[in-house]
């Protein structure tokens, strides 16, 4: 087994801070999303966002028409005004890519052998305002120009800068995962095509933004609230692992919150198909990354396991559990040591669910279907599934 030594581990850290994941500590990000003003806004974007629910359609066309409005037209949710950017940003960037990667780029749903879905381009939606920038382009709401005009969130990418970062592979097998997922707290992806410079990818409007925006905005979540989101990471990850997903990146920043407040997973950049194969790989905000990961050894599904520990401690206090902003070693160490020391204020339940996650050895961390049916959990679990 190898083990990866305190500067290799930083250096790779390093390295992939560099590629572009964002530290999980900083707090100062930049607020894209304006709140939406309309009134009944939310009533009728839970009719018109394309609905994720457990389902076997797999693309919007397939999808039932949502239903009639008092309000009448789909046209009365305001998508908010379209700047330009995408017009703006094609004269800027993006250089060709040819060869070996063109063709692994060349992404388009209505070819895919599993799901197909229609022919899409980027006529076929009306354009509204901007909801943020990842970081190889935009993103956007959007409304498709047909019926029944379903609001979605488009997202575009660079091929030229997918290329540059090395994660063209990455990047299609992200894109590939997260077509096959269907899970009210999974991120819908419905469909995606491209053009000579771009890829845009067709998702779920996730109308209350990032959580991470949220925890940033209140500092830390109530009890209640962080149960809630824990009870609906728990279900999502026993259907991922159920379909031999690992995420492997869960953090609050690549967690999204649905109009209703539901969480919804994003993001599958990271995740694997595992099968039976265990993987090696480094890879995450190393404040969420468990031992086993750290020094190097073989990982499996309980990474995420050991990963929704460190969310509900992060929920709670604020921050994440072995965080040490002088020092990236030390953070290593006290994760090694599992060095976890709790506030006064948190309650017995929820201490105990965190200390049986945070488990060092990979085998005696909670199984998730515990971790649903754990007290803490339960006592919040609110009878209207889904919302917070
Ligand atoms: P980053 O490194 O900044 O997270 P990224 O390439 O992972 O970049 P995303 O996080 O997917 O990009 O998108 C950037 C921002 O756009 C998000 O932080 C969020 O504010 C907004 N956004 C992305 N997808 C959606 C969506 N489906 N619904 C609503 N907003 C979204
Ligand atoms: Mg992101």
């Amino acid at each position: 087994m190898a083990t990866a030594t305190v500067g290799s581990v930083t250096r790779q850290i390093a390295a992939l801070e560099i590629s572009g994941s964002k530290p999980s500590s900083s707090i100062a990000r930049p607020v894209h999303t304006k709140s939406i003003s309309q009134p009944n806004v939310a009533k009728l974007l839970t009719k018109f966002a394309a609905p994720n629910l457990n389902q076997s359609q797999s693309n919007l066309s397939n999808l039932p028409p949502p239903p009639p409005s008092r309000s009448n037209t789909q046209s009365s949710i305001d998508i908010g005004r379209y700047d330009g950017g995408l017009e703006l940003d094609n004269e800027k960037r993006g250089d060709l890519v040819s060869g070996e990667a063109a063709v692994e780029l060349a992404l388009d749903s209505s070819l895919s052998r599993t799901y197909p879905t229609q022919e899409w381009s980027l006529h076929s939606f009306d354009m509204g305002r901007p909801l943020g920038k990842g970081k190889f382009g935009r993103v956007y709401m959007v409304r498709t120009k047909t019926a029944p005009k379903y609001i979605l969130a488009l997202k575009t990418l660079y091929k030229s800068e997918l290329v540059a970062n090395k994660v063209e592979k990455q990047t299609r097998r992200e894109i590939e995962i997260q077509q096959n997922l269907r899970h009210p707290h999974v991120l819908r992806l419905y469909g995606f095509f491209h053009d000579e410079k771009r890829i845009f990818l067709m998702l779920e409007f996730a109308g209350k933004g990032e959580l991470y925006r949220q925890l940033s905005k209140v500092g830390s979540f109530t009890e209640k609230r962080s149960a809630r989101y824990i009870d609906q990471m728990a279900d999502a990850l026993v259907y991922l692992h159920g379909k031999h997903v690992i995420h492997r990146d869960i953090k609050p920043e690549n967690l999204l919150l649905g109009i209703n407040g539901e969480l919804k997973i994003a993001d599958f950049g990271w995740s694997v198909h595992a099968p039976g194969l265990r993987r090696m790989t480094l890879c995450g905000t190393l404040d969420y990354l468990p031992p086993e990961m750290v020094e190097g050894k073989e990982h499996n599904e309980k990474v995420d396991h050991w990963a929704l520990g460190v969310l509900t401690y992060e929920f709670m206090i604020g921050a994440p559990p072995f965080e040490d902003r002088k020092s990236v070693n030390n953070t290593y160490r006290r994760i090694a040591r599992v060095d976890l020391k709790f506030p006064a204020t948190i309650s017995a339940e929820a201490k105990d669910l965190i200390s049986k996650l945070l488990q060092y050895d990979p085998k005696q961390r909670l199984p998730l279907s515990e971790v649903l049916c754990h007290p803490w959990i339960v006592k919040y679990r609110s009878k209207a599934s889904g919302s917070i």
